[in-house]
């Protein structure tokens, strides 16, 4: 039976928690200095070749998932073998929601085209890649052991799509829909070990806030990383010069995206060697990454004439015709384009599902300002509404809304902003009502174009030029 407390006073050996022996540092496998906990290595090579029992729940629940870490700190010196029953048939904690509420790939596409207008392939690619991501792990939480079935490989995505046009959206509707803990990180802060920025790692701490420290759920999460375009090799060309410092990262991130059990700093920064860490074990884990990717539609445009390599994004001759790839080419992303663009061929391999977003349209940004669910515009209306007035905007000014956005080349991303700065002076000059009073705004194409302020017209109950 493991004995609790232990000491760790300078002067005195650590005591292992399981045997009870004292043992010298380096004998000393696992190590929670705050609870004072310390296993020996003999008693984590025995529990892991399951020549021994730990005899208590809590430590079992303990070294078992943290057995990929402790494997790790064994090394070679220790005669481990995969404990059975560490990783197979062990049940994982029980999902958030059932097979039943995850639904179908359709059910999650029709949640997600409530807030995302358009982009149907990508919210198609994307349905189908969490849904099937999340059955697997359903199905292990039953207590099903995948591993001695078909090896059902991790889909991570790739989301490949022009600023603002709804990649984090997607990724953000996604976890609500499946109420798992969401972080999102931009590649750009990620250095290699030994640089100045943050540790990899950093983008899982992220993940563990999200879900309140808890571990087995942050287990399950969504982890978006951005800008991941950003990070790739200024050449395709290894051998002459080797952009380190993008192919360090990437590196770094393969690890945690293949998964391993990370070693997470609970404050975030640098990694130390005092430190005590989490660990966490990323292989339910989904990650999406996204990028705008920019030139890679060149460099798809560049192949398509020959051959087409594709897998479901593959049309249907075999060859794209010029119009097929016009339209959107980075519908026929392949990984070989990519690696092209400079991502390492493990890192895309690592990320076998590609879901492409084009760029939004005048015509979509219209849609975009009245259709989603929470569509700005209903926003500013129930804003509006709360003060007992009316707001409407006329088709005119979506539109004169939409072609600024347009000209400022952010996507939807600029839709909030302009209309921030369109209803500035009505929000501003807002009346004292009483409740009575018809009190209606209306914005229309002039108001948008600044010609005229917002204003906001009040006029007794019986007034008629104001009623319906
Ligand atoms: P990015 O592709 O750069 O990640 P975002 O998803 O952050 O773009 O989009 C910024 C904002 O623009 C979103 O919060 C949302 O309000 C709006 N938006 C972008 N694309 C769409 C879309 N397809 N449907 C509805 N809203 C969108």
């Amino acid at each position: 039976m493991p004995r609790r407390p232990t000491t760790n006073d300078d002067e005195r050996k650590p005591q292992c928690t399981i045997c009870g022996k004292e043992k010298s540092p380096a004998e000393i496998c696992y190590a929670e200095r705050r609870r004072q906990i310390f296993v020996c290595r003999d008693c984590v090579s025995g529990f892991l070749t399951g020549a021994a029992t730990c005899g208590d729940p809590y430590f079992e629940q303990l070294l078992l998932s943290s057995a990929d870490y402790l494997r790790d700190q064994l090394g070679d010196s220790g005669p481990v073998q995969k404990r059975p029953s560490a990783d197979a048939g062990k049940k994982m904690a029980p999902l958030p929601f059932s097979r039943e509420e995850l639904g179908t790939p359709r059910d999650i596409y029709d949640y997600l085209s409530q807030y995302v207008y358009g982009q149907e392939q990508a919210k198609k690619v994307l349905s189908v890649a969490v849904h099937n991501h999340y059955k697997r792990l359903l199905y292990e939480a039953e207590g099903h052991n995948v591993d001695s079935a078909v090896d059902l490989a991790k889909s991570n995505v790739l989301m490949i799509g022009p600023t603002g046009s709804g990649k984090t959206l997607l990724a953000k509707a996604l976890a609500k829909r499946l109420k798992v803990p969401f972080a999102i990180s931009d590649a750009t802060t990620i250095t290699e070990a030994g640089y100045v920025g943050e540790d990899v790692e950093n983008i899982l701490l992220r993940l563990v806030q999200a879900a309140d420290y808890d571990l087995e759920k942050a287990k399950i999460g969504i982890v978006y990383v951005d800008e991941i375009d950003k990070i790739a090799r200024k050449t395709a060309n290894v051998s002459i010069t080797r952009d380190v410092s993008g192919e360090g990262v990437q590196q770094a991130l393969l690890k945690i995206l293949e998964g391993t059990v990370a070693n997470i700093p609970p404050k975030g920064g640098r990694k130390h060697p005092e430190q005590e860490y989490l660990h966490l074990e990323t292989r339910n884990i989904l990650f999406i990454c996204a990028g705008a990717f920019v030139g890679l539609d060149k460099i798809v445009e560049q192949r398509g004439g020959a051959r087409a390599l594709g897998f479901e994004r593959k049309p249907e001759s075999g060859t794209l015709s010029r119009e097929e790839l016009s339209s959107n080419p980075m519908n026929y992303v392949e990984p070989e384009d990519l690696i092209h663009f400079g991502l390492i061929p493990e890192f895309v391999g690592r990320l076998p599902v590609i879901a492409a977003l084009k760029e939004l349209t005048r015509d979509d940004l219209v849609h975009i300002l009245t259709d989603p669910r929470d569509a700005i515009t209903k926003q500013y209306q129930a804003l509006f509404q709360m003060d007992n007035i009316r707001l409407e905007f006329t088709p005119d000014a979506l539109e004169a809304i939409a072609d600024e956005a347009v000209r400022k080349k952010t996507g939807a991303r600029g839709l909030r902003a302009i209309l921030e700065s369109v209803m500035l002076d009505a929000m501003f000059e807002l009346p004292k009502l009483t409740g009575q009073e018809i009190a209606r705004c209306t914005i229309d194409s002039s108001v948008v174009r600044r010609e005229r302020k917002a204003t906001v017209e009040i006029s007794p109950p019986d007034s008629p030029q104001l009623q319906e």
